[in-house]
């Protein structure tokens, strides 16, 4: 795991499974379930109740899911992480940071007061594949001149700044790969959704770690729920058409 990536809980809805059960509860009750709130199951058996009526069996009634919110502040990801989040957008909703009023910790890193990496992400020494299987290897002597290469970038977005550029006109000149933070809220659908693509063995590093972390959120806030995930979807890419 990349020592930068971070994802914090902001808000979530405090009472998850409660607020399934009541909603599937509603599909087939006579009663208006709000007046029957104070006889609902507690947390921990409403997950009982939502598994074995709801998603054991996959058959597909995955409503009731979408109403508790979670709602992760994501940091220190890569741009292209954050381009790949940002194509889910039934259910989830972002707020990404822009570079058109900020780039103070690039202006740092050029200062000496901030780490290049913190700023900038490369992905680890190692072997990796192209497209076509070819292996390669990125060394320290690579990765080290990429280092520079980002460090010279920085050089030249300071001199645009202090020229008189608009943080706008100046981000043009960073590398792709610079980190990002964004706040991002989701629903306990739209979260396994996300899960589902981005989670899996061939998806791209860096999103899966992201996953990896959204998960330990995940599991925290709906356990009966993510138990359920765990056992029958995580990492089977099994996708939504
Ligand atoms: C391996 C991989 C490679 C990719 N490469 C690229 C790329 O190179 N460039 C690029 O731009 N994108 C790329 N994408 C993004 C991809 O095309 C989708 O935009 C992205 O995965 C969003 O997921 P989703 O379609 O499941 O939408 P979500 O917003 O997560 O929606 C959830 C579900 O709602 C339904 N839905 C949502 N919108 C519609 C709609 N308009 N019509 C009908 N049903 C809908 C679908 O069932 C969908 O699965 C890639 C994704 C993956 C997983």
């Amino acid at each position: 795991m990349d020592r930068f990536f971070k994802v914090e809980v902001l808000s979530q809805t405090p009472n998850p499974h409660q607020v399934i059960y009541a909603a599937m509860h509603q599909d087939y009750a006579e009663s208006f379930v709000w007046d029957e709130r104070d006889r609902f199951p507690d947390e921990a058996e409403a997950g009982e109740v939502i598994v074995k009526h709801l998603l054991a069996g996959n058959r597909g009634h995955y409503g009731p899911l979408e109403h508790p919110q979670i709602v992760l502040n994501c940091g220190f990801f890569p741009h292209s992480t954050m381009q790949q989040i940002r194509t889910h957008r039934v259910g989830i909703s972002f707020d990404v940071q822009s570079f058109r009023y900020s780039g103070k910790r690039i202006m740092d890193v050029v200062e000496g007061k901030r780490d290049l990496e913190e700023v900038f992400y490369l992905r680890p020494v190692g072997f990796y594949s192209d497209r076509q299987g070819k292996r390669y290897e990125y060394t320290e002597t690579l990765r080290q001149e990429d280092l520079d290469w980002c460090l010279k970038a920085s050089e030249r977005y300071a001199l645009r700044i202090e020229q008189g550029f608009s943080e706008e006109h100046a981000r043009s000149i960073i590398p792709f790969d610079v980190r990002q933070h964004w706040v991002m809220s989701a629903n306990v659908r739209s979260l396994m959704h996300l899960l589902d693509l981005r989670w899996k063995l061939d998806a791209q590093l860096e999103a899966q770690q992201l996953c990896e972390l959204i998960w330990n959120s995940f599991h925290a806030w709906v356990p009966a729920v993510a138990g359920w995930y765990e056992a029958n979807r995580a990492k089977k890419a099994k996708l939504a058409p």
